[in-house]
């Protein structure tokens, strides 16, 4: 983990917050590379699973909501984690995060478990009379349980259909910690999937195939994930079940995504809190029902975090340590690199020229300096798939040597072929 977090600081993939000022516990900020990797995650879950699916639409809704939400929704009464205190070191932990009754850090009494809400809060509006309470969301899902009547008149959705989101969440984590896993500022790609209650069981089921195959398709290894069910009695308020999908970190196996049952709750509960009718009215059935919710939610910052483990690897070349990071290419931050051999000989404009055409149609990088070995390795370190050489015999043909990341082999193509090479290995579309 140490490595990681390292090689994540010096290649410009994440940074503590506010450094120079000490940071800030629990938030992080993406980086030049890192903002890429993260979108591409972000992007590559939205095009498999809004995209290019007709039982789905999108939907991006405001941070901010009015704060009776938070009522109905149960998480001002019940979102809460419960806290414990050492007497003797005076840190505090989470009650569910601690072994047997003693401090983990120095085996000290602890106190009784008290109640603490997790919900960030903030105050909206100028003067101090008048301002508002509310919080910053804790999860993307509510908006869309709000919005579901102004989907349902506005589009042409029909039973059963989702609404995705993806957007930032807050919580106020006791012991943010392990990197980016546990965060107080995240990101959220959620979905509310509603159908009829008597195929609750058949979509919670096709759920479970569909996330586990997209964390396959972004390239986590199938050995690292495995389910993990909720026992009855420590379900959240809302849920009637839920399942992880948990990934093997560096510091044990961890929730990437919850997959959750939350049967009628939420529609029922913002009905009653807003007084509106939340029902949805089935036309061909002539009846209005109260639609059940299969809800997949996963973590962009811990899907990102699961990536940047997965790819890290080291290995032996030629008596050196090769760090690669081995992303899938539809993940990968920077799809190609264009080196020139040597700077000299025109090579270096030829080279600019040619990675200026390259960088509109997807991520590129230019390097000119030093030995072409480095420069390879410093790609590899970063997970390009591809580095592109210019040579002497680029000036006599217009061929180039393409060399892919993993296998370290070269093949030469034409210039022209370049960019058709690339895109086809690197892109989101699938069959
Ligand atoms: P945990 O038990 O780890 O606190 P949770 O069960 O409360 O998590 P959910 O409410 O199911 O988490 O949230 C859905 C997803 O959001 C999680 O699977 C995770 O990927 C992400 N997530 C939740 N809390 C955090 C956090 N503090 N930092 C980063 N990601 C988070």
């Amino acid at each position: 983990m140490d490595k990681l977090v390292s090689l994540c600081k010096r290649k410009g993939f994440i940074y503590q917050s506010s450094g120079i000022y000490g940071g800030v516990n629990g938030c992080w900020d993406f980086g030049p590379l890192g903002v890429e990797l993260k979108r591409n995650i972000k992007d590559d879950w939205w095009y498999n699973f809004v995209r290019t699916r007709e039982d789905m639409v999108g939907l991006d809704a405001s941070i901010i909501m009015h704060p009776q939400v938070w009522v109905a929704s149960g998480h001002v009464e019940a979102f809460h984690d419960m806290l414990v205190d050492c007497k003797e070191c005076k840190k505090r932990f989470r009650q569910d995060h601690v072994e047997g009754d003693r401090c983990p850090e120095c085996g000290g009494e602890l106190t009784e478990p008290k109640a603490f809400n997790s919900m960030l809060r903030t105050r909206l509006g100028v003067s101090d009379d008048t301002a508002v309470e509310t919080y910053l969301r804790p999860e993307t899902c509510q908006a869309i349980f709000v919005d579901f009547k102004e989907v349902c008149s506005s589009t042409r959705v029909k039973l059963p259909f989702g609404i995705a989101q993806v957007g930032k969440s807050f919580r106020n984590e006791v012991n943010p910690r392990n990197f980016i896993f546990r965060s107080r500022e995240f990101e959220q790609m959620e979905i509310e999937f509603f159908c009829r209650q008597e195929e609750e069981e058949d979509w919670f089921a096709q759920w479970q195939e569909d996330i586990w195959s997209w964390f396959l398709a972004i390239g986590i290894s199938e050995s690292k994930l495995r389910w993990y069910e909720h026992p009855k009695e420590s379900l959240a308020h809302y849920s009637k079940r839920t399942v992880d999908v948990e990934y093997e970190f560096p510091f044990g196996w961890g929730e990437l995504q919850g997959l959750a049952n939350r049967g009628s709750y939420d529609l029922t509960q913002h009905s009653k809190h807003s007084g509106k009718d939340l029902s949805y009215f089935d036309q061909e059935k002539n009846e209005h029902i109260v639609p059940t919710v299969i809800e997949p939610s996963a973590g962009v910052d811990r899907t990102a975090l699961a990536v940047l483990c997965d790819a890290y690897d080291e290995e032996e070349v030629k008596g050196e340590t090769r760090v690669v990071m081995r992303f899938h290419p539809r993940i990968a931050p920077i799809k190609a690199a264009v080196l020139p051999l040597v700077k000299k000989d025109g090579l270096a404009e030829l080279g600019e020229e040619f990675e200026r055409k390259l960088r509109k149609k997807f991520p590129t990088y230019y390097d000119h300096a030093g030995a072409i070995g480095r420069r390879y390795r410093r790609m590899d370190e970063v997970g390009t798939p591809f580095c592109i050489c210019l040579d002497y015999e680029t000036k006599e043909n217009g061929t180039v040597t393409v060399r892919e990341r993993d296998s370290m082999e070269q093949s030469r193509m034409h210039m022209d072929e370049v960019a058709a090479f690339v895109q086809q290995r690197t892109s989101f579309e699938r069959d």
